[in-house]
């Protein structure tokens, strides 16, 4: 049996949670979310960093900081995960999206300036896979436009865009601790990231439920009352304990994960020169965190024989993000602007095979023999007959 993933686990998140359990001293905030705030301030290089009890919560607050209001227009992608559209819908805005590049299935950044209308407020981009979507361009186009950009960098955690860690390019974004993600800070988790000096005072605010409790604490009021909207959007610190064991050993972590990552992209990579399969295409200047390996194979019907016959094998192989626009949601608060060349067809291909913290050498080389088999290709043969 190979799992699809595992959460990444290295056994010193025990003692830093036991010792966050003992110290009485739990809530948001406390020692352990302010060593990881003062950890990712300092290798993401922005202006605040905020725990947050997941990326979706980390969204939401986006949405309130940005000010959006009923019958605003937010432009995305429809191939991602609900939250990205959900943050936004929950503030009345109408979800606009664009289509996806093939190549990375990132938006394609080419068609976002004539989704503009005078009700747009705001781009997000999606880092798919943890692979940066061409945030020059895009900053560009918001900048020109006056609006707002705010990165889901949910899957993004140590990918780079030009040498510039992901979330810290656009005026806000958000990265998640989920089991699946590659850190997680015990199952839930998130993280807010504010790069706009202008927006970092509400931000605490609307994360203390809507009172200047930080702005108290800080002894900067003589007590603290009811400012704001807001809400409740603090991680326990006995999870930032958690995260803070991950912290801890990042480069190990992320550097098994990219060996794992390359072993899958030499052992199938002849299946893609045979055309039977597609790999992803990262460009070098992107940085990415292998955070998911993915192929893509001829069609629908060719994917669901695949998953089957890697199941009969033991092996769990799946795909995700059915597009938003064509879900029930997403009809009624969602319009796809221009045609959908890519989102669809692509999102059908694609298939994720096992990737985690932990992954063996044989594990994998099972699942690219089992991937070969499916093909009829057994490699050696192949390479004796082509003589
Ligand atoms: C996982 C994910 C989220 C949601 O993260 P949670 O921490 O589970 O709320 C949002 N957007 C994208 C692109 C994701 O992959």
């Amino acid at each position: 049996m190979i799992d699809f993933f595992k959460p990444t686990y290295t056994g010193d998140e025990d003692q830093y949670v036991l010792d966050s359990m003992k110290s009485q001293r739990m809530s948001g905030d406390g020692k352990y979310s302010q060593m990881c705030h003062e950890w990712f301030e300092d290798h993401i290089g922005c202006e605040k960093v905020l725990l947050t009890p997941s990326c979706t919560h980390a969204l939401e607050m986006t949405a309130i900081l940005i000010n959006v209001q009923p019958g605003d227009e937010v432009i995305m992608p429809s191939y991602t995960f609900v939250s990205t559209a959900n943050a936004f819908v929950l503030r009345g805005a109408k979800i606009v999206f664009v289509d996806i590049k093939a190549d990375d299935m990132n938006i394609d950044e080419s068609l976002i300036e004539e989704a503009i209308t005078d009700k747009t407020v705001a781009i997000v981009p999606v880092h798919y896979a943890g692979v940066a979507c061409e945030m020059d361009t895009i900053m560009d186009i918001a900048e020109r436009h006056q609006l707002y950009v705010i990165e889901d960098a949910a899957q993004g955690v140590m990918s780079t865009y030009k040498g510039r860690p992901l979330g810290s390019i656009g005026h806000l974004g958000a990265y998640s601790f989920h089991e699946t993600k590659n850190y997680t800070s015990g199952g839930e988790g998130g993280m807010l990231i504010i790069n706009s000096p202008n927006l970092v005072e509400r931000s605490e605010i609307i994360r203390e439920k809507g009172t200047n409790r930080n702005l108290f604490f800080r002894g900067m009021v003589d007590k603290y009352s009811w400012v704001d909207i807001g809400s409740s959007y603090l991680m326990s610190d006995i999870q930032a304990a958690y995260l803070w064991g991950q912290l801890d050993n990042i480069a190990l972590i992320n550097d098994a994960r990219l060996a794992a990552w390359d072993y899958y992209y030499k052992g199938l990579f002849s299946l893609e020169r045979l055309g039977l399969i597609s790999l992803a295409k990262h460009k070098d200047k992107h940085k990415h965190n292998a955070h998911m390996f993915y192929i893509k194979v001829r069609d629908v019907a060719e994917r669901e024989h695949l998953i089957s016959f890697l199941k009969d094998k033991g092996i769990t192989a799946v795909f995700h993000y059915v597009p938003l626009h064509s879900s029930k949601a997403g009809q009624a608060f969602s319009q796809f602007h221009g045609i959908d060349r890519f989102t669809t067809r692509e999102s059908e291909r694609l298939i994720r095979l096992p990737i985690f913290h932990g992954i063996t050498v044989s594990e994998q080389e099972y699942v690219v023999e089992s991937v070969r088999d499916f093909y009829g290709i057994h490699f050696n043969d192949r390479i004796k007959s082509r003589g």
